[in-house]
């Protein structure tokens, strides 16, 4: 679980920001729900046999008995807070998106943390493959926006409670031949959650399953309609795709369209964003049997990408004083300043004016103002540009006016 210190802390707002910025534009509200679910939330909607069920969830037994994990993910509370509230009573159709911190008993390392930060978005009652498109075209749109280069939008189907029963039976007869080969995770898995096994890292595996049943030959008719429409509306859009049939997602809820935003940058972890179409979470949580589909960032996995540019935060104006009269001056100034709007700081530890010019660069502030005895009685401060080096002469009363002039002339 990572402190995320102040200079790093710029990047995280940026992207923040954008994704607040691109969502709107796409008509998508925020929710915020807490970071503490019923446990059985988690089991019912991603399913006991994943691995997050089986062995990364933070759950424990509150003071009155009740059993409560810290949310693996985003979406099953906000399908539970969608129900809870009624929000389909307001309107069936609801986008919505969220931001936060997730909570895995993981095995840490690179771009795998115990607590990360997902920013994601839902939307809710609208199974037309033009919505999947666009929700790819949205999740394409921010990576352009905050300007994360070389990622590829892998897509796949994963067919419906009609047809995926066939497909995974074919599966688990193939994985029947393969199983000397396989590492025992899959061995568990092969009968249990076979489409999991597709997913394995471990090399022996791949290379067992290289010649699997692949699900995009077993869709029925419905799904292989819809995924070909989903394709058709990205080519319109120019939303770039490859088509991965081996993509399967470890959360069970996933029908139809499945996605990730994938990266060789990462090292091991390659995906940098997923998700797909949920059309029966909402009717199996107890709500009404509206489809959805979303996704999820880490915005973790983001921050390595984008690089922190370690730009240092500027100041717009450092106030140094000679003499106790001027000093107690700039204190009100300082103030005045700031309720105007304009970053500004000055010495409260009594240094030096030498050592206060000092502090007044490393703060990066963009200008200085200089005021001794003198300057405060002849009603005057010298007005330097800490980066051209120039100084001015300015009347303390248009000093405001003089530096906001300054300030968005971008003449610093
Ligand atoms: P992975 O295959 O990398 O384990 P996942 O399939 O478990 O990912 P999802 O549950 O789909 O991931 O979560 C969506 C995104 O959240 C991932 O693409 C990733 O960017 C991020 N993410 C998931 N788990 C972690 C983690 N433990 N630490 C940091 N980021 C994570
Ligand atoms: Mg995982």
């Amino acid at each position: 679980m990572n402190d995320i210190l102040p200079g790093e802390v710029a990047t995280w707002q940026e992207l923040e920001a954008a994704a607040r910025r691109v969502f709107r534009s796409y008509g998508f509200s925020e929710i915020r729900v807490p970071v503490v679910e019923k446990t059985d939330l988690f089991c019912r909607s991603i399913g006991e046999t994943t691995d997050i069920v089986e062995k990364e969830m933070y759950t424990f037994t509150d003071k009155g008995g009740t059993s409560l994990t810290l949310r693996p993910e985003g979406t099953a509370p906000v399908m539970r807070a969608f129900i809870e509230h009624k929000l389909h009573a307001q309107d069936p159709v609801a986008k919505l998106y969220y931001m936060g911190p997730m909570f895995r008993y993981e095995r840490p390392q690179k771009g795998r943390y115990r607590q990360f930060h997902q920013i994601g978005a839902e939307v809710i009652g609208l199974d037309d493959p033009r919505c999947d498109a666009q929700v790819l075209a949205m999740l394409d749109h921010y990576f352009a926006e905050v300007g994360i280069p070389d990622v590829q939008l892998q897509i796949n189907s994963l067919g419906c409670p009609e047809c995926r029963p066939a497909y995974r039976q074919a599966l688990v007869a193939f994985l029947e031949t393969r199983l000397d080969h396989l590492c025992d995770d899959c061995r568990r898995r092969w009968q249990q959650n076979p489409l999991r096994v597709l997913d394995c890292k471990v090399p022996g595996c791949k290379e067992a399953t290289a010649g699997a049943p692949s699900v995009l030959d077993h869709l029925c008719g419905g799904c292989a309609d819809h995924f070909a429409a989903v394709q058709g509306y990205l080519t319109d859009l120019g939303t770039v795709f490859a088509i991965n049939p081996r993509m399967v997602r470890g959360l069970d809820y996933y029908t139809k369209t499945t996605f990730e935003m994938v990266t060789g940058n990462l090292g091991a972890q390659n995906a940098v964003a997923a998700g797909g179409r949920y059309d029966g979470l909402i009717r199996d949580l107890g709500g009404p049997p509206l489809p959805g589909i979303g996704f999820a960032m880490g915005v973790e996995r983001l921050v390595l990408l984008k690089g922190s540019p370690q730009a240092v935060p500027r100041l717009d104006c450092f106030l140094a004083t000679l003499g106790s009269e001027a000093a107690r001056h700039a204190f009100l100034l300082m103030h005045q300043l700031q309720r105007a709007g304009l970053q500004v700081d000055t010495d409260l530890e009594g240094k030096s004016l030498k050592a206060q010019m000092r502090r007044a660069g490393k703060l990066g502030a963009r200008f200085a103002v200089i005021l001794g005895g003198d300057e405060l009685a002849a009603g005057r401060a010298q007005l330097r540009n800490m980066d051209a080096g120039s100084q001015e002469e300015v009347p303390l009363d248009a000093l405001r006016t003089r530096l906001q002039e300054l300030l968005a002339g971008g003449e610093a």
